[in-house]
C-alpha cells in the first residue's frame, strides 16, 4: 500500500524505523527485531540504507518480507551520494521485483575521506528523486527534512528553499530529523507551510533510551537538548533500566503534545528496540484508537 494513502486518511498514524544488520552474522538477531515490531502493526515500516553502519544490501529483502509476511505497508530508503546511474537503475530494479511501492530518497552522508569535490551522477537528493519519477511515476515517494537545518546549510532560510526544490522534484511526503523540543517543530512547519511546501510532515521520534545515543545524536546532527531532558539524562543515564523507562516517557510525552497539536503522523526512531517500540504503543494505545 502506498504511504501517500495511508497519511491521506486523516486519522493520526505511528510508523517504526528499522536499519538492516552490519553484517551477514546478525542477520538473524535482526530478522528477530523486525518481526517483533512488525507483530505490532505500527501504519508503516521504514527500512534504513546503509545508515549508521548498516548494510545496504539488505534493505529490499527486509522491505519485502514486512510487507508480504506481516502485512505491514513498507517504505525502503535509498541514498544516491556514492551511486551511479546505473547503480540506482539497479536498485529500482531490485525493489521493484520486490513489488515494493514507498522509496525514502535521499541523499547521503559523505562517507570517511570522500572526496565531495570529484565528479559524481548525484549530488542532491532532488536529482534521485527526478530519477526515481523518470523510471517509474507510480512510486510512492518520501524525503528527509531538518527542523533545525541540515548540518551542511549555513542559513536556514537556503535550506527551506531546497526543500520545497525538493517536494516540487516529485515527494509524497517529509520525515523529519530527531528533534527534542517540539516548539523546534511547530516553528519549522510554520516556515514550511509560509515557502509553498504543503505535503505531509512526519514527526520523527527518537525515545533516547541510554546516556551515549544522545551524545552519538548530539554529535551527528547537532540536535538541541533542552534543559528539562538533559536533567532526565544527567540523573538517570547511569542506571540502564532508569534510563530506558525515562527515555520512553519522555517521547511519550512529546508525541501526545504533537497529535494534541495537529501533528497526526510519528515516525518513531525504533533503533530495533522492540521493547522500546511496544512500549509507546502501550502507552499511546487509546490516544491513537
Ligand atoms: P539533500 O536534500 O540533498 O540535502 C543535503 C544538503 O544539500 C542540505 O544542506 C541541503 O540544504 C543542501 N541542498 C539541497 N539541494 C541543494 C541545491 N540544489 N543546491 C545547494 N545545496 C542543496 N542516511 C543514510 O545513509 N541512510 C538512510 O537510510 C537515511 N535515512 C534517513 C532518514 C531520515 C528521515 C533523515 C532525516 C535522514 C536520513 N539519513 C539517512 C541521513 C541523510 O542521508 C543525511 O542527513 C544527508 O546528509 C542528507 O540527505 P538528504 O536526502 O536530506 O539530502
Amino acid at each position: 500500500m502506498k504511504i501517500s494513502e495511508i497519511l491521506a486518511s486523516r486519522k493520526p498514524t505511528l510508523s517504526f524505523e528499522v536499519f538492516p544488520p552490519k553484517t551477514s552474522d546478525s542477520l538473524e538477531s535482526v530478522t528477530k527485531a523486525v518481526e517483533r515490531i512488525a507483530a505490532l502493526k505500527p501504519s508503516f515500516m521504514s527500512v534504513t540504507y546503509g545508515a549508521g553502519g548498516g548494510t545496504s544490501l539488505y534493505t529490499a529483502d527486509i522491505s519485502r518480507s514486512i510487507q508480504d509476511d506481516w502485512n505491514v505497508p513498507s517504505l525502503a530508503h535509498l541514498t544516491c551520494v556514492t551511486s551511479t546511474r546505473k547503480t540506482i537503475h539497479d536498485q529500482l530494479d531490485l525493489l521493484k521485483k520486490n513489488r515494493i511501492e514507498n522509496i525514502m530518497a535521499l541523499r547521503g552522508d559523505f562517507p570517511e575521506g570522500f572526496d565531495s569535490s570529484a565528479p559524481r551522477d548525484y549530488h542532491h537528493a532532488s536529482e534521485l528523486i527526478y530519477d526515481i519519477k523518470a523510471y517509474d511515476p507510480s512510486f510512492c515517494i518520501g524525503a528527509a527534512c531538518y527542523p533545525e537545518g541540515h548540518v551542511e546549510t549555513e542559513h536556514k532560510s537556503d535550506d527551506i528553499r531546497f526543500l520545497k526544490e525538493k517536494v516540487d522534484a516529485g515527494v509524497d511526503f517529509l520525515t523529519t530529523q530527531m528533534f527534542f523540543d517540539n516548539n523546534i517543530l511547530y516553528n519549522f512547519l510554520y516556515r514550511a507551510r509560509e515557502a509553498g511546501i504543503r505535503v505531509p510532515v512526519l514527526a520523527g521520534i527518537m525515545p533516547i533510551t541510554q546516556k551515549r545515543q544522545l551524545e552519538r545524536a548530539r554529535m551527528m546532527s547537532g540536535t538541541y537538548v533542552p534543559t528539562r531532558f538533559l536533567a532526565i539524562v544527567d540523573r538517570f543515564g547511569d542506571n540502564p533500566k532508569a534510563m530506558r523507562q525515562a527515555g520512553i516517557a519522555y517521547a511519550t510525552d512529546q508525541i501526545i503534545d504533537l497529535i494534541a497539536n495537529g501533528v497526526e503522523h510519528i515516525h518513531v526512531y525504533t533503533m530495533n528496540k522492540p521493547q522500546v517500540a511496544a512500549a509507546i504503543c502501550a502507552n499511546l494505545s487509546e490516544i491513537l484508537s
